[in-house]
């Protein structure tokens, strides 16, 4: 019987869905997982199943030096990605990697996303990064993603998706999807012109001002 780490595995299956039903990862490209610092482990979708096929057993916990705790499936093919953004990001606790279209398509190009649109803030930088290219599954892969990816939480990975990062699994997932936003807008406008970048200061502003974005932590 599966015990640790009920309410992660629920929220991969659940936000797994939400990716595939909204266009974020076709098929079984991409995955989730959440970490809980505290028993030092991680939580991360199956290799290669279809987000409506997993379930909640399905999901596999690990620690973050690739050692199965609970599970009897074969771990995504990116667990050592996933595993160094915890290393790396000491406030990490929920990782995202989607293919989605826009992102996909920059990184391709080996070009970084800009600050066409404030939303971008949202990354906690003017700028989303592109990391150099290795394959799929690679600590090689998962080296450049992090370094790449310096104080940002979203980094590109060359010719091949996005990856992004949160203090929770459901933070990661809307910054997914908020950046995916901005690859769409910085794609579209320069179909019609060269698109005009927010500067560096005003990027600043933002930032300070998306502290404060939405309503006030209960108790505080
Ligand atoms: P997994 O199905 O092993 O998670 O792999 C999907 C993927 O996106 C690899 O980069
Ligand atoms: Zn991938």
């Amino acid at each position: 019987m599966n015990v640790l780490m009920e309410r992660a595995r629920q929220e991969i299956v659940d936000l797994g869905r939400r990716m595939s039903s909204e266009g974020l990862s076709k098929g079984t490209s991409g995955n989730l997982s959440a970490y809980d610092p505290e028993i030092g482990y991680m939580a991360i979708s199956p290799s290669g199943i279809g987000y409506f096929d997993t379930e909640v057993n399905d999901v596999v916990i690990m620690t973050l030096h690739g050692m199965i705790v609970e599970g009897d499936r074969k771990p995504s093919s990116e667990h050592g990605l996933h595993a160094a953004f915890y290393k790396n990001k000491p406030d990490a606790q929920g990782v995202v990697h989607t293919h989605s279209n826009y992102c996909t398509t920059f990184a391709c190009l080996n070009m970084p996303i800009k600050a066409v649109h404030y939303v971008i803030g949202g990354a906690g930088a003017a700028e989303i990064p592109c990391a150099e290219y290795a394959t799929f599954g690679t600590a090689e892969l998962a080296l450049n993603a992090v370094k790449a990816c310096g104080a940002s939480s979203a980094v590109l990975l060359a010719n091949h998706g996005l990856v992004t990062c949160g203090p929770s699994l459901a933070k990661a997932f809307s910054l997914a999807v908020d950046v995916e936003y901005v690859a769409e807008i910085q794609w579209r406008a320069m179909c019609v012109g060269k698109p005009v970048i927010i500067s560096d200061e005003e990027m600043d502003h933002v930032m300070k001002e998306f502290k404060n974005y939405g309503q006030p932590q209960k108790g505080k």
